[in-house]
């Protein structure tokens, strides 16, 4: 098969981690007969500085054409002085509502090989850490209305943002967690505020009432900051974390830091239609942009997501992680994941070594 794939390598590490990822890409389609056509845009600070915006309609169009989205990193401060409605980070937003991706993906998984980066004792831990948080991305908090006002008692100004969840935006991201749950332990825990929040009430509403669609996935409601705590205190008890998209902002970050290394996590966001946005969870790095040395596994590894999700590959995707698994059991690290006084790979020569395993 053909895939046409819109690629926004980025800012910062963005250009070095996405080039091994596209390697990578072109490796899987030699091994399983496709080709891989890729489309580069630009998108974020690069775009800024081409185009005076982060995010132009060309860039758009092009990725709603495409089959999927690849994606490296945005932003830096070389543009921490544009004023706020032009920064980098607005060509994400942009580009999830513009291609209506309504669910973030994030697996946070647990190498065994890099079990010593887990920041948690190894008796809670246990056997290793797996879950997938399935966050909202397109509601809440952060796309209700912001204003100021004065307030009524005398207190001065104050600063208002409205929190809304419909029906609607609750069902179908429910839905995706049902499913995703069902291909894996089938168990879906849903993170609320319903003892303080209507928004929250209207959210388990709604979960309970879809989870009946799926009586083979059981159902657990947690409040947030319960889940907060649960997730360091007995990790092992997660398997789907069904969440909004202020909770899921926060907790998604908290999972991440138990797998101990940023610089493996892949995301995917997706909507109603195949196509997804596939990325690093993790920023441009401006720190270490240039040098050679970011780790690249978090985006082949969206890569594989990318293929799973958007293009029902999941022999080709498994090829990805399991290499990825075996690079990492051979002692194959980046800077970011080495032990003091372990020799590091470069960014291309991770590449390398896991396009071998392929
Ligand atoms: P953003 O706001 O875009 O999420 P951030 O401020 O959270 O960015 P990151 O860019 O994610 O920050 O970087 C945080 C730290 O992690 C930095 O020290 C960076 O060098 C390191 N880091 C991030 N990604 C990688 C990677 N792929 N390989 C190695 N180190 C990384
Ligand atoms: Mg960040």
């Amino acid at each position: 098969m053909n895939y046409n794939i819109a690629v926004i390598k980025g800012d910062g590490i963005g250009p070095e981690i996405v080039s091994e990822a596209m390697l990578v890409l072109e490796k899987i389609g030699e091994k399983f007969g496709h080709t891989f056509k890729f489309q580069e845009v630009l998108a974020g600070g690069c775009s800024i500085d081409a185009n005076g915006i982060p995010l132009t309609d060309e860039t758009i169009e092009i990725c709603k054409n495409a089959d999927s989205v690849l994606l490296g990193a945005v932003g830096g401060p070389k543009w921490d002085n544009v004023p706020s409605a032009k920064r980098p980070e607005k060509a994400l937003l942009g580009l999830r509502a513009a291609l209506g991706l309504f669910a973030n993906i994030r697996p946070a998984m647990m190498y065994k090989a890099l079990a010593d980066a887990c920041p948690i004792k190894k008796e809670i831990i246990g056997d290793g850490f797996d879950i997938v948080v399935c966050r909202e991305l397109t509601g809440d908090v952060y796309f209700g209305n912001h204003y100021r006002k004065e307030s009524d008692c005398g207190w001065g100004e104050m600063g208002c943002d409205d929190m809304n969840y419909s029906v609607y935006e609750v069902e179908r991201i429910a839905r995706r967690a049902f499913e995703m749950a069902r291909v894996r332990s089938k168990k879906v825990t849903s993170v609320d505020k319903a003892n303080v929040l209507e928004t929250s009430r209207v959210w388990r509403e709604t979960v309970t009432r879809i989870a009946a669609e799926y009586p083979d996935v059981e159902l657990q409601h947690m409040y947030v900051d319960n889940a907060a705590m649960q997730l360091v205190h007995s990790p092992g008890q997660f398997d789907v974390l069904l969440t909004g998209n202020l909770f899921g902002d926060i907790l998604s970050d908290e999972a991440s830091m138990i797998t101990g290394s940023i610089g493996m996590l892949p995301s995917a966001s997706i909507g109603e239609t195949g196509r997804g946005m596939y990325e690093p969870i993790h920023g441009s790095a401006p720190d270490i942009a240039g040098k050679g040395i970011a780790n690249p596994i978090a985006t082949i590894l969206s890569c594989a997501m990318m293929l799973r999700y958007s293009f029902g590959l999941s022999a080709e995707a498994d090829a990805i992680e399991q290499a990825v698994g075996k690079a990492l059991d051979n002692g194959c690290r980046t800077a970011d994941i080495a032990s003091p006084g372990q020799t590091a790979l470069s960014t291309s020569e991770m590449g390398q070594v896991i396009r071998d395993l392929i």
